[in-house]
C-alpha cells in the first residue's frame, strides 16, 4: 500500500552551528519491510529519526510518507502516521495512570471513549501489558515503561512505526518479549539500535550511516557480516557472528 511508503530524497540537514548532520541521503522504505539503522554515536541515526515525523524540516531534500512531502503543513497528519517511540520511555509516558496515558494520543484526536476503549485494550494486550492499565506510569520497572510507551504509540494506529534505541535498559527476557512482538507485527517498521543482534533478528533490511552518509542498504544478513564495513563505521560484528574465531 503506497501510503505505507517512506522515502527520503537527498536529504541534508545542517544544525545552526554548522553541523552537517546528514548528507545527501535517500532510501525508500515500501510497505512491511522491517529496517535497522545503524552507525556509531555522531553517525546521524537521531537528526535523521527527527525528520520522519516532521520535528525537524530538511534543509534540502525531502521527506515522503505516503506521497506526502512532510512539511509544516503536513506535520500534524505526519504525526498521527508515523509513531516515534523514543530511547527513553520516561520522555514519553506523562499521565500518571497507563491507562490514561496509553488514551492520550487517542482523546486528543477526539474520538469516542469507546473507541479509545477498544484501542487502549488492544494496544495494551498486544504487548501483554493490559494488567498494567490501573497502574501508576511512575512505578513500572523499566520493561513495563517500554511496553506502555509502545502501546501509547500503538493506539494511534500508526502506519509505520520507529524505534529509537528500544532494546537500551531491557533485561534479556524483555528484550526477547519484544523480539517476538516486532516479528508479529506487520506494519512498516524503522528501529534504530547499537545492538546489532536485535537489528539480525528483527530487520530484514539495513541502512548504514557513517558521518551523515548512507554507506549501505541493504539485506541485514548481508550487511552485518562484513566486517571491514562495519568497522570503518565504529561497529563491531554482532555477537551471534563474534564466537569462535
Ligand atoms: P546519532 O543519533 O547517530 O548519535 P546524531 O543525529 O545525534 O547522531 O548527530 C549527528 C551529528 O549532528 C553529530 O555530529 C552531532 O554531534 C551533531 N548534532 C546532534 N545534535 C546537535 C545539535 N543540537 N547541535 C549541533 N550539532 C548536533
Amino acid at each position: 500500500m503506497s501510503h505505507h511508503l517512506v522515502a527520503a530524497e537527498h536529504l541534508r540537514y545542517r544544525y545552526p552551528d554548522g553541523t552537517l548532520a546528514l548528507d545527501d541521503v535517500s532510501f525508500t522504505i515500501r510497505h512491511g519491510e522491517a529496517v535497522g539503522i545503524i552507525g556509531e554515536n555522531g553517525a546521524g541515526k537521531s537528526t535523521l529519526i527527527n525528520h520522519l515525523n516532521g520535528y525537524f524540516l530538511p534543509e534540502t531534500g525531502r521527506i515522503l510518507i505516503g506521497h506526502q512531502a512532510v512539511d509544516k503543513r503536513s506535520r500534524p497528519e505526519i504525526r498521527r502516521r508515523v509513531g516515534v517511540v523514543f530511547q527513553n520511555p520516561d520522555d514519553q509516558i506523562f499521565l500518571s495512570k497507563v491507562y490514561d496515558d496509553v488514551a492520550f494520543g487517542p482523546r486528543n484526536l477526539g474520538l469516542a471513549e469507546d473507541k479509545v476503549a477498544a484501542l487502549v485494550q488492544s494496544a495494551l494486550e498486544l504487548l501483554s501489558a493490559w494488567e498494567l492499565r490501573d497502574r501508576p506510569s511512575h512505578n513500572l520497572s523499566d520493561g513495563q515503561k517500554r511496553a506502555v510507551a509502545i502501546a501509547g504509540v500503538l493506539a494511534m494506529e500508526p502506519d509505520v512505526l520507529v524505534m529509537d534505541e528500544p532494546t537500551s535498559n531491557l533485561d534479556p527476557r524483555n528484550r526477547r518479549y519484544l523480539i517476538g512482538f516486532l516479528n508479529g507485527f506487520l506494519h512498516s517498521k524503522i528501529i534504530v539500535s547499537h545492538d546489532l543482534d536485535f537489528i539480525w533478528e528483527t530487520c530484514a533490511r539495513t541502512l548504514v550511516l557513517r558521518e551523515g552518509k548512507l554507506v549501505a542498504d541493504g539485506r541485514t544478513k548481508e550487511i552485518l557480516v562484513e566486517k571491514a564495513l562495519l568497522e570503518s563505521c565504529g561497529l563491531e560484528l554482532p555477537l551471534r557472528l563474534q564466537g569462535g574465531t
